[in-house]
């Protein structure tokens, strides 16, 4: 398979996304039963670069009619079984397929995330070296997935048989869209449903390349389908849709419970939600290299311009190191200013639209309105005279009770914590209605192992941030939802238990 050259510079992206955009090159019609078509309405969308403005497409826009449509087919292609009673090690070798031809069109599939949302192109190469290891990782472990023989007299035999569930409608978000693509779809495909896709309307384009590859790499026709478009309209019927019969979403927790009405109004289909945190990251005193500590927990909220669901928003320092510590922070954050998401240089890129810009705004003010002390940043900027950019925002001497300190942002704006005991500390770590993802730094492994275990939280990072790997499940407790991503774990979800009772003896 020829691999086109990796662009290195800031002039060899640029080059390689204009010609990308130039004429007739970006697909923007849904995929639906193995062919791009526009709405059945008529309508689109614009899908705009924030980073610039310029609108870089018109993207079909979905809606209920669509849907129905796109549901049919799903459930033929089920019914007919040329995916979902194919052999596993027969799946497996198509998505190990389409992982190489995702592998040959990395720079092309990262740079449509890059123009369509904004993140530095550096992140978004990190995101598809991340969905390509997702693909290889399922479609490897699909085969290696044994029901089992329960233990009866032997006039029985008794087998528990795993079964895929029919069609998953997966929704995702726009903050990694090709990342969060993968952890749904490759183990719903791998277990054998037909999946379909909707992107958020913010970023659509990689979705549909990812479509096009994915009928090279020979799904069959009606397993995968695309249908971008809004989340009123299009993502809502399928969440409402009887055909459904699992629904996996990312995005927030807002929404989140919208869906778990539509699924009790409609089939009671099965959900599984990846929702949003406020999560805490625990700095103890005696921590033995500081100025590493805060230049991770300055990565921690700033990666991805904070767009991040698990980004590390509440940073809990013991007060005994606390001015020193922040000072570290400080200096750490604002090495890390906003440029453009084309240059491989660039650490922060745009925020995703005027909508999330305004908002993440909106609170900064709220956290000076509310006493909170400004520490870095708190204005908007742009980048070469243009684009919706802030910078790492510090606040420090935060309270839960403010909004900043409280509600998820999703914006680079850091909410800094003081605390005396350990006790003190786990109580504020534990003080949101989400539980995504907790840091702790410390040496002490007496207290990581007590902490650990008492930090209400889907996954605990230890003298790090943001660490694992496909073999580890992803998600949360509380308000951060229910569902698992990656790992073996996610498969179980996306597949059916059947009890088979055999009687021997005549
Ligand atoms: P969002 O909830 O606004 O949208 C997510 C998706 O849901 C989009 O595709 C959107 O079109 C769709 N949608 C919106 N309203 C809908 C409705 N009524 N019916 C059906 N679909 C609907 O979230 P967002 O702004 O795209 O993403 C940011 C959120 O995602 C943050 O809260 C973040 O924490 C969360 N997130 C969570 C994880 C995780 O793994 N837990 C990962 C990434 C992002």
């Amino acid at each position: 398979m020829s691999r086109p050259e990796m662009p290195r510079t800031r002039a060899e992206w640029q080059q390689r996304a204009a010609d990308l955009t130039a004429g007739e090159g970006l697909e923007t019609r849904a995929f639906i039963n193995d062919v791009f078509v526009d709405a059945a309405s008529g309508e689109t969308f614009e899908s705009t670069n924030p980073a610039t403005g310029e609108v870089l497409a018109r993207v079909a826009s979905c809606d209920g009619a669509d849907a129905d449509v796109a549901v049919s087919h799903a459930r033929a292609a089920f019914d007919g079984g040329d995916w979902s009673r194919l052999a596993p090690g027969k799946r497996k070798k198509v998505l190990l397929r389409l992982a190489d031809l995702m592998e040959a069109h990395k720079a092309e599939l990262a740079l449509l995330d890059t123009l369509d949302m904004g993140k530095p192109i550096s992140s978004s190469l990190g995101d598809m070296s991340g969905a390509i290891a997702c693909f290889r990782y399922q479609a490897e472990c699909i085969d290696k997935l044994y029901g089992e023989v329960a233990p009866t007299g032997e006039e029985t035999l008794a087998l528990v048989l795993r079964e895929p569930l029919g069609v998953v409608a997966s929704i995702v978000p726009w903050n990694f869209p090709l990342m969060m693509t993968a952890w749904k779809v490759a183990p719903a495909l791998a277990a054998g449903n037909s999946v379909i896709l909707k992107p958020s309307e913010k970023s659509p384009l990689s979705a549909l390349r990812l479509a096009a590859l994915a009928k090279e790499a020979g799904l069959p026709r009606g397993v995968f389908q695309v249908l971008p478009g809004f989340g009123h309209t299009v993502g809502k019927a399928l969440a409402l849709s009887m055909g459904v019969d699992c629904l996996a979403f990312t995005g927030s927790t807002g929404v989140g419970k919208q869906l778990m009405q539509y699924a009790g109004e409609s089939n009671l289909k099965r959900l599984y939600l990846e929702c949003g945190g406020k999560s805490p990251n625990l700095v103890f005193a005696d921590c033995k290299d500081l100025d590493r500590v805060a230049r991770h927990a300055a990565e921690a909220i700033f990666h991805n311009q904070g767009e991040v669901c698990i980004a590390g928003s509440r940073l809990l320092v013991e007060n005994a190191i606390r001015e020193a510590f922040i000072d570290k922070v400080v200096a750490a954050a604002e090495s890390m200013q906003p440029g453009d998401p084309l240059d491989p240089e660039s650490f922060m890129g745009a925020m995703v639209d005027e909508t999330q810009h305004r908002r993440v705004l909106e609170f900064i003010r709220r956290g000076q309105d509310e006493g909170a002390r400004l520490r870095a940043g708190g204005e908007a900027t742009v980048v070469d005279g243009k684009g919706l950019f802030i910078p790492p925002t510090v606040f420090d001497g935060v309270t839960p009770e403010m909004a900043i300190g409280r509600e998820e942002i999703f914006g680079p704006v850091l909410a800094v914590f003081g605390f005396d005991t350990e006790e003190e500390a786990v109580r504020l770590a534990n003080d949101s209605v989400y539980g995504l993802a907790a840091g702790l730094w410390s040496q002490d492994i007496d207290r990581i192992m007590r902490v650990t275990r008492r930090l209400a939280s889907g996954q605990v990072f230890v003298n790090n941030w943001a660490g694992g790997d496909q073999t580890m499940p992803f998600g949360g407790v509380k308000q951060s939802g229910n569902g698992r991503d990656k790992s073996h774990h996610s498969l179980e979800e996306y597949s059916d238990l059947k009890s088979v009772w055999m009687s021997l003896a005549t």
